[in-house]
């Protein structure tokens, strides 16, 4: 049978790769609210929106957490970043102000492990964060 999977080979294990939701969204195996896609990155609206924008904008490249992040990544993470900021100029919350958060690990609030920002704006936000 073929795998959805069988171009992804930077996703490392198979097991992993086939239990993980972010690459299941990666590979249109499941459905997303996609708000941007290219050869680098897929950004789709969070399931279960904390503010007015949530979006979340994932590596195509299956990572764990960003403990797992290499050198090899740096310019695939500026390309994470860069996605978020265009998306919130297109959404215009650029001047009134967002977020971009990593959650990173389970301590940290992270519930998928593949690694993602959400990028959280229109309404004002406290500081610290809970
Ligand atoms: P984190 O807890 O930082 O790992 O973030 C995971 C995010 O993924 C949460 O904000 C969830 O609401 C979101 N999420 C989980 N499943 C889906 C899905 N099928 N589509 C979109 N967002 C999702
Ligand atoms: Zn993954």
């Amino acid at each position: 049978m073929l795998s959805p999977y069988k171009n992804n080979w930077v996703c490392g294990e198979m097991v992993a790769m086939e239990d993980c939701l972010f690459c299941k969204i990666v590979n249109h195996v499941l459905p997303a609210k996609l708000v941007v896609e290219n050869d680098e990155v897929i950004a789709f609206e969070d399931i279960n929106p904390q503010a007015p924008t949530h979006i979340l904008v994932v590596p195509r490249k299956h990572i764990g957490t960003l403990n797992d992040v290499t050198a090899e990544d740096r310019s695939l993470l500026g390309g994470v970043v860069l996605a978020a900021i265009e998306i919130a100029n297109d959404r215009r919350i650029s001047s009134s102000g967002y977020r971009l958060v990593w959650n990173t690990n389970r301590g940290a609030g992270q519930s998928v492990f593949h690694i993602h920002v959400h990028l959280l704006g229109g309404r004002n936000m406290a500081w610290p964060p809970g």
